[in-house]
């Protein structure tokens, strides 16, 4: 499993262990806070979830986002 104390960040792209209905693994986060939303690349449908649920099912992390943008 993924260490996930680490900083999250809108922007950052991260592949998770199953794929979303539409075949898609790839997620861009688009909001931090209690729950992680993030947006399907493949179909572009947006989901919440509960940060434990994200720290358990993320693989890796595609693509860092910038800092800065951060709204923690
Ligand atoms: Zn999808």
């Amino acid at each position: 499993m993924i260490e996930i104390s680490a900083p999250l960040y809108v922007g950052d792209v991260v592949e998770m262990r199953k794929p979303h209905p539409c075949g898609g693994k790839q997620w861009e986060i688009v909001r931090v806070g209690a729950d992680i939303g993030l947006v399907c690349q493949t179909c572009k449908r947006r989901v919440l979830l509960p940060r434990r649920d994200f720290a358990r099912g993320v693989k890796r992390f595609i693509r860092r986002g910038a800092a800065t943008e951060s709204d923690a």
